[in-house]
């Protein structure tokens, strides 16, 4: 068995020697079978929450209303979860109650697809009631019943699908996508935090074309913040080598890029990104840009910029050519980022303080001005970075420091 399910193994054995039943499930099986790498090993269990939190010592309530507790094992989190049937769905999208249930059937047949719903016992044999072998083997993602019945329960599910064809380089059925093209509208409904984590998973996939290809088919892009009327500028969208992106302010600089809001903040706030995120993406936006329009790498832009905007915005803008240069010009910003003989302006070898002693006059936005013109001396190899020279320089250059810079 594979050293994740290994490690999760105590929680099953305390489970199942506590009388109840006990099942590793969802992804984490898909993907053993699937020989990719194993994400969160999840647990399915017949015991209730309040159960569950009394036979480990370490649990965090996480949401024990819907059955799942996560228990902290060696430190690592599980989700525990309740075998449960979702009952009546309210608004397209949550259950509006659970029933915790015996039955492990029963709680895969609430899963999402067939691939998704299988599980596996604590001595590694497969139980699969949905065919998600079969669907495995075809690289079919196919929904546990009928799909337009399960989409109208949970409309994300559809975005989920069209994700996994990114991931898994899997199909969907022609009724599925009819079904997608069918329900898309209902995605208005869907928090806009759950679509976020989708379709970040599925730009990131191997195939990201194919699943983009299937948003426009299915006419799904419409129903996603900032994305109406958008078709042309997500299928410019479909050349860019998406798997070569290594973060998401990089992931999200590029969508804006290509899909060209009015206002990158708007666009980027319509999807919830927090402010962090969003400064960082119209950094990068502004130095891509800039190489855009032809401008080249200095030691002071690379200065201003940081390293981080740099090689995102030099990764992004090698990708937008044929990319076949990107690690030649991602090694060139990285060398002359390391020539720089100051990173920052607390790298400076004298504080405002002295040089006021310096200068004998009274502190004043002057000084300000003093410390960014002897940041650029130092920058352009005009004066090395130690307390006498600038001391020196100071004093030589004959400048009061009262105009801008
Ligand atoms: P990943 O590897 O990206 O985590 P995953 O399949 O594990 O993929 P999760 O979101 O972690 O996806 O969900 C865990 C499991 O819960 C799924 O495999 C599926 O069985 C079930 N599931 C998740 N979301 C839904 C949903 N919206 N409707 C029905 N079942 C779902
Ligand atoms: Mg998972």
């Amino acid at each position: 068995m594979n050293s994740s399910f290994i490690e999760a193994k105590p929680i099953l054995e305390k489970l199942i020697s506590s009388g109840y039943q006990a099942f590793y499930v969802g992804g984490s099986v898909r993907d053993l079978l699937l020989e990719r790498e194993i994400g969160d090993v999840d647990i399915a269990t017949s015991a209730k929450p309040n159960e569950i939190k009394k036979l480990f010592r370490k649990t965090i309530d996480v949401g024990a209303e819907h059955g799942t507790i996560i228990v902290l094992h060696n430190e690592t989190p599980y989700e525990v979860t309740t075998f449960r049937t979702e009952t009546e769905y309210e608004d397209f999208r949550r259950p509006k109650s659970v029933s915790f249930i015996s039955s492990l059937k029963e709680d895969l047949k609430r899963r999402d697809f067939t691939i998704n719903a299988m599980a596996m016992d604590i001595d590694g044999e497969i139980i699969d009631y949905f065919n998600g072998k079969e669907d495995l083997y075809n690289k079919h993602i196919q929904t546990v019943g009928k799909a337009s019945e399960r989409f109208t329960e949970d409309a994300l599910r559809m975005l989920r699908a069209v994700r996994f064809v990114s991931q898994l380089s899997f199909s969907l059925s022609f009724t599925t996508q009819i079904a997608i093209r069918d329900h898309a509208h209902l995605l208005e409904s869907i928090s806009t935090e759950r679509k976020v984590i989708e379709i970040e998973k599925l730009l990131s996939g191997n195939s990201f074309q194919e699943a983009v290809k299937l948003l426009l088919e299915c006419e799904v892009y419409s129903f996603l913040p900032g994305l109406v009327h958008k078709q042309d500028e997500l299928n410019n969208l479909l050349v860019f080598d998406f798997t070569l992106i290594t973060n998401r302010e990089e992931l999200w600089t590029t969508i804006s890029y290509f899909i060209k809001p009015i206002s990158v903040e708007a666009f980027l706030r319509s999807w919830k990104l927090p402010v962090k995120l969003i400064k960082a993406v119209e950094k990068n936006l502004n130095y891509l840009q800039l190489l855009l329009n032809g401008q080249t790498w200095t030691k002071l832009l690379i200065y201003e910029a940081g390293i981080d905007a740099a090689l995102s915005a030099e990764r992004i803008y090698s990708l937008l050519g044929d990319g076949g240069t990107l690690e030649v010009n991602l090694n060139t910003v990285k060398s002359l980022y390391k020539s720089l003989p100051i990173k920052d302006k607390k790298d400076l070898n004298i504080t405002g303080k002295e040089i006021i002693e310096v200068m004998k006059k009274q502190p004043g936005p002057w000084v300000t001005k003093a410390i960014n013109a002897i940041e650029i001396a130092i920058l352009m190899d005009e004066l090395e970075n130690n307390r006498v020279a600038i001391k020196e320089w100071l004093l030589s250059c004959n400048q009061n420091f009262e105009q801008s810079y």
